[in-house]
């Protein structure tokens, strides 16, 4: 048979692993197969890429995949969970740089080119260094925002939008020109001038675009990162005419629109209210400042309100994971189970620092799956609920999205633990969570704080219970 067609069979081959592997880390009881699933896709893509190289540079490519898959190993057994959030969004940096590398290397070999195809190569090529420098520089402020490294309030400044906007103008008319140059009037030079001008401006549009995004609002900017770096490799592969990197781009940039789409509605916000109104900066609006007396609460009279419980929520949010509380939260679970109470988890989409953040931890408790529930299951019935315990979670609680309209936070939906009988909130001071917006919940009547880390006052719990 032709080796071109057995190439492109195992391409689609390859393709309908990434489809299927998608499809099955969208539910958690077959997520763990569907990576698998998508990694055999992705090594019969590469295998089957190796296989239509000629004059193949075995050292580079090998000592490439030595050098890659240490990183990848050690990272996956060094990385603490509390780090994941940032790592995902440099692995999203990387991504956008390796198309970029792409773009930039097969610019080299084809800006000569004579052929019919070369407005059509210029394009992609174009577009391949577009995206890729925005994603990997954005990811990178995006690493910094997760990291603490930078702050995570949006740094704004006067005329941001237009300067984007005048970059972004730039950028097309140097691109214009870069792919109209007929081949009998190319200099070489000045299109290179040109070209680099591009991707110099593709770096500094992704740091300037991201860095005033901050807030709330960062697991949209995750998402859509996640999403630009789908749309460059989809691009680099039309620059290297690479059908499997084609389709893996796409479903990679599609699947993070779709992502970027549930967080946006997650938040009651738009796209582009997300991307240039600045939310949570200094000078936006920051909400009334409530003021109140927290009632707290011991680990002894927790648990006698817990063990009365005929119904308990679970609330987790950011601070189980940088407690790790999640294996003693199932345990507490479990004995509240074992008591005759009804238990659900419930999770909100932006809960943690990056999407799926409390699935994924609970997941690795084992928590039942049919006990995980949205806000949307809980929220009509939550009257009914006798106990809320909040774990480490405070935007994603805050009532002042529904209170108070001077709030940043004011549209989005949250858990209304505060309408439950009693609602526990476990954390150690009473300071604001990641948009730095302060939380009236902590004052309510019907709300006992449990102060100190998350894991040693479950730990308590736990052991009031068994004694
Ligand atoms: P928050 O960031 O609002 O609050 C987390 C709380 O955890 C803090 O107030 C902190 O309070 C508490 N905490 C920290 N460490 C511990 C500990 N060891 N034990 C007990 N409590 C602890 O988290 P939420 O999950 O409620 O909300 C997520 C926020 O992050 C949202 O604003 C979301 O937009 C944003 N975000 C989400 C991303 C995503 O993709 N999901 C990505 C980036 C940002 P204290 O210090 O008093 O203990």
């Amino acid at each position: 048979m032709n080796l071109v067609l057995v190439r492109g069979l195992c391409y689609i081959v390859a393709s309908i692993f990434f489809v299927f592997g998608l499809k099955m880390l969208s539910s958690p009881t077959t997520a763990r197969k569907g990576n698998m699933v998508s990694s055999i896709g992705m090594l019969i893509a590469i295998v089957t890429a190796l296989t239509a190289m000629t004059d193949i540079k075995w050292a580079w490519i090998i000592a490439g995949a030595g050098v890659g898959s240490t990183i990848g190993a050690l990272a996956a057994r060094l990385v603490k969970m509390t780090s994941m959030p940032q790592m995902v969004g440099l692995f999203n940096g990387f991504g956008g740089l390796a198309s970029l590398l792409v773009g930039w290397s097969e610019f080299h070999g084809r800006w000569a080119d004579a052929d019919a195809t070369r407005l059509f190569t210029m394009v992609a090529i174009f577009l391949t260094v577009l995206t890729g420098g925005v994603t990997f520089s954005g990811s990178l402020v995006a690493f910094g925002k997760l990291a603490g490294m930078v702050t995570g309030k949006p740094m704004l400044y006067k005329g941001r939008n237009a300067v984007n906007a005048v970059i972004l103008i730039a950028m097309v008319a140097l691109g214009i020109f870069f792919c109209t140059q007929k081949i009998a009037q190319v200099d070489g030079a000045g299109l290179y001038i040109g070209f680099t001008g591009i991707i110099i401006l593709a770096l500094i549009l992704g740091v300037l675009s991201t860095i005033g995004i901050g807030g709330a609002d960062m697991p949209v900017v995750i998402c859509l990162l996640n999403s630009y770096s789908g749309l460059a490799a989809c691009a680099a592969g039309f620059v290297i005419n690479n059908n499997v990197l084609i389709v893996s781009g796409s479903l990679v940039g599609a699947s993070g629109l779709v992502l970027t789409s549930i967080m946006c509605k997650a938040m009651n916000r738009s796209l582009t209210n997300v991307l240039f109104s600045g939310f949570g900066s200094a000078t936006s609006a920051k909400g009334a400042a409530y003021k109140g007396e927290a009632k707290p609460v011991s680990a002894e009279d927790a648990y006698l309100i817990l063990e009365a419980a005929s119904s308990v929520v679970f609330v987790p949010g950011y601070g189980m994971a940088v407690a790790q509380a999640q294996h003693v939260v199932r345990e507490l679970g479990d004995l509240l189970a074992d008591n005759g109470a009804e238990i659900k988890y419930c999770i909100h989409p932006v809960a943690g620092r990056m999407p799926g953040h409390m699935n994924v931890l609970l997941a690795e408790a084992n928590v039942p799956y049919e006990q995980l529930v949205e806000p949307q299951d809980v929220n009509p019935t939550i009257e009914i609920v006798d106990v809320a315990i909040v774990i480490g979670a405070n935007d994603v609680v805050n009532p002042a999205a529904r209170e108070d309209e001077s709030s940043p936070l004011w549209g989005m939906p949250v858990i209304n633990v505060d309408h439950a009988r009693t609602c526990i909130v476990l954390k150690r001071t009473l300071n604001p969570g990641f948009a730095g917006v302060d939380n009236p919940l902590f004052f309510k009547e019907n709300t006992r704080m449990l102060f100190g880390d998350a894991k040693a006052s479950i730990m308590l719990l736990v052991s009031e219970f068994k004694h």
